[in-house]
C-alpha cells in the first residue's frame, strides 16, 4: 500500500488517537490550551507500560542503578546552582505581522539537513529584535507573593539526583560507579509548542545520573584507561573504563532498550553533538533520534557532563558532594554519564511506528483496509481481547468470562461481546492489541477434541492458532512480558 504523505500521516495518527482514546487535547471543553495534552484510557496504559519497562530495566535489571522520586518543586538556588535561572533562557523574536512569537535559532526560510524541523514564519514579516526567555513557570511558595517567595515548577527531573547525592549514596550500599534514576513530570514554558505531543509545556522525563570515577582515579587502580575502538563490545563495564567508554556503554544499552519496546535501529538516528554545540563542561552528547513523520528529531540526549553540576551543588549548598573511594583511598567529585529521555516524546514515535495501514481478507474472503496499531506486545495497552463468537447463547458467554477472569490477574484484558466477530477484530487491530482469544462452540465440545481450546489470533499475521485454555496463560505471558 502505498505511503500517506507526512502531514496526511500525522493527521491520521492524531484523529485515531482522539478516536480511540490515547490523547486528547487538554481542556478541550474550553478551547483548550496550548502545549498540555491529557491521555486517554489507551494513553494511559501505554505511557504506565512505557514507565514500567524503563524502571524495571534500570532497577531490576542492572545491580548498579537505584530510583528516587523526588519533589517538583524544589529550593530555587538549586536552580542557580544549575545554571537554569540565568541560562535556561531561548532567544525568542516576535513577528510585527502575524504576531507570532518564534525561537531565534529556529527561525529559518531555509530548512537545515540537520534540525530539519525549524520554523517558518508564514508571513515573513518583520521581527523585533531576539530577547531572552525563561523558560521555568513560576510560582509562589505560601500565602504571601513576594520575590522571597518565588520557586519554579523543575525544568527537569535531573537536578533532584544531582542534589540528593549524598542522601542515596549513604544508604543505597552502592560504590561508584552508580546511578540514580528517576521519572517524572517536568514544565518547560516553550515558546512554540508543536508537533503534537511532541513539544509539550508539560511532559514527563526518564533520566538516569551515572556517576563514575574521573578518569585520573581510573588510571591510578587500572594502571590505564580504555579507549574506544569502532566496534568494540561495551556490554560489560571493566575497570580501566574512563568516560568515554561509559558514555558509549550508556549509549548502546538504550539503543538495546529501544529495541526491546519494537523501535529498532532502523527507526533510530544518533546525531553526535560536534565540540562547538556542546555545553562548555560537556566532553560529549549524542541524541537518540526518531525518523518522525515530521523530521527527524530528539527523543533522548546522552551526555558526559564531567564534574560540572555536583560541583556547582557543592559550591552553592557549601555541603561536601565528595565521595571516598575506598580502593583509590582518595576523595574526589564524581564525574557523570546522563542519558536523558522524554516519556512524552516517545509515546509519540511509540504511535508513529504503530500506525499501519493493510489489506487483509473480511469474513468472507473480500479484501478490506484495515487500521492496526502494531505496537510491542510488551508496551500495548491491552495485551488480550477475549470474545465469545455470539453473545446470545449463555454457554458461550459463561466460558469467555471465566477465560477472561483466568487472563485478568496477569494482564490487561479487553472483554468484548458486542457486533460481529471480525468488527471486534477490527477494534481491537486499532486499539494495538496483539491478541485475541476467541471461544467458540468447539470450546464447548462440538467437536470432543477440540473441548476447552480456544482461537488464538494474532493481530499482525490475522493468523488463528487452535490452543488449550490451560496453557493461554505461560503462552501469552511469556510474549507480553
Ligand atoms: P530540545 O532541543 O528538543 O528542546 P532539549 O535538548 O532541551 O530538547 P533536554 O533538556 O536534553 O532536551 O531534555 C531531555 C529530554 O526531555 C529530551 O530528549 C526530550 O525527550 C524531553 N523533552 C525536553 N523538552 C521537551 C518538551 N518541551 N516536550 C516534550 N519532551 C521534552
Amino acid at each position: 500500500m502505498a505511503e500517506p504523505k507526512t502531514n496526511e500521516l500525522m493527521e491520521k495518527i492524531v484523529s485515531l488517537c482522539k478516536r480511540r482514546g490515547f490523547i486528547f487535547q487538554s481542556s478541550e471543553i474550553y478551547g483548550g490550551i496550548n502545549g498540555f495534552w491529557d491521555y486517554g484510557p489507551l494513553g494511559a496504559e501505554l505511557k504506565r507500560n512505557v514507565r514500567d519497562h524503563w524502571w524495571r530495566a534500570q532497577t531490576q535489571y542492572r545491580e548498579d542503578v537505584v530510583g528516587l522520586d523526588a519533589s517538583i518543586i524544589m529550593h530555587p538556588k538549586i536552580w542557580e546552582a544549575s545554571g537554569h535561572t540565568t541560562t535556561f533562557s531561548d532567544p525568542m523574536v516576535d513577528c510585527k505581522t502575524c504576531k507570532g512569537r518564534f525561537r531565534a535559532d529556529q527561525l529559518d526560510s531555509t530548512p537545515c539537513p540537520v534540525k530539519p524541523s525549524k520554523m517558518v514564519c508564514e508571513c515573513d514579516g518583520e521581527k523585533t529584535e531576539p530577547r531572552a526567555f525563561n523558560l521555568m513557570f513560576k510560582t509562589y511558595v505560601g500565602p504571601i507573593e513576594t520575590v522571597d517567595n518565588v520557586a519554579f515548577l523543575r525544568p527537569e527531573t535531573a537536578q533532584a539526583i544531582f542534589a540528593q547525592f549524598q542522601n542515596v549514596n549513604a544508604c543505597a550500599r552502592q560504590k561508584v560507579p552508580f546511578g540514580i534514576c528517576q521519572i517524572g513530570k517536568a514544565f518547560r514554558n516553550e515558546i512554540n509548542p508543536r508537533n503534537y505531543t511532541f513539544r509539550s509545556r508539560e511532559f514527563e522525563q526518564m533520566e538516569i545520573e551515572f556517576f563514575i570515577r574521573p578518569d585520573e582515579v581510573v588510571q591510578k587502580i587500572a594502571g590505564n584507561v580504555a579507549t574506544y575502538a569502532d566496534g568494540m563490545d561495551t556490554s560489560a563495564p571493566q575497570a580501566n573504563w574512563g568516560w568515554e567508554l561509559w558514555h558509549r556503554h550508556w549509549v548502546e544499552e538504550r539503543l538495546k532498550w529501544y529495541e526491546s519496546i519494537g523501535l529498532g535501529r532502523d527507526t533510530l538516528e544518533l546525531y553526535w553533538q560536534e565540540k562547538k554545540e556542546l555545553a562548555h563542561y560537556a566532553k560529549a552528547c549524542v541524541d537518540i533520534q526518531y525518523k518522525f513523520p515530521f523530521g527527524t528529531q530528539e527523543l533522548e540526549g546522552i551526555a558526559a557532563r564531567g564534574d560540572f553540576d555536583l560541583t556547582q551543588h557543592q559550591k552553592h549548598s557549601g555541603k561536601s558532594m565528595e565521595y571516598f573511594d575506598e580502593e583509590a583511598k582518595a576523595k574526589y567529585v564524581p564525574h557523570v554519564i546522563e542519558p536523558s529521555a522524554g516519556v512524552d516524546r516517545l509515546v509519540l514515535a511509540l504511535l508513529c511506528n504503530a500506525y499501519t495501514e493493510d489489506t487483509v481478507p473480511d469474513e468472507k474472503g473480500k479484501p478490506e483496509t484495515r487500521v492496526v496499531m502494531k505496537f510491542h506486545p510488551r508496551i500495548a495497552p491491552i495485551k488480550v481481547g477475549v470474545f465469545p463468537l455470539l453473545k446470545n447463547k449463555p454457554d458461550l458467554v459463561k466460558k469467555a468470562k471465566e477465560v477472561r477472569d483466568l487472563l485478568r490477574p496477569h494482564m490487561t484484558v479487553f472483554y468484548d461481546e458486542a457486533g460481529a466477530i471480525g468488527r471486534r477484530y477490527r477494534r481491537q487491530d486499532e486499539a494495538g492489541t496483539p491478541f485475541g482469544v476467541t471461544i467458540d462452540f468447539d470450546t464447548l465440545g462440538e467437536k470432543p477434541e477440540l473441548l476447552d481450546t480456544v482461537t488464538l489470533r494474532d493481530r499482525d499475521t490475522c493468523k488463528q492458532d487452535r490452543v488449550k485454555i490451560s496453557d493461554l496463560v505461560p503462552l501469552l505471558l511469556q510474549k507480553v512480558r
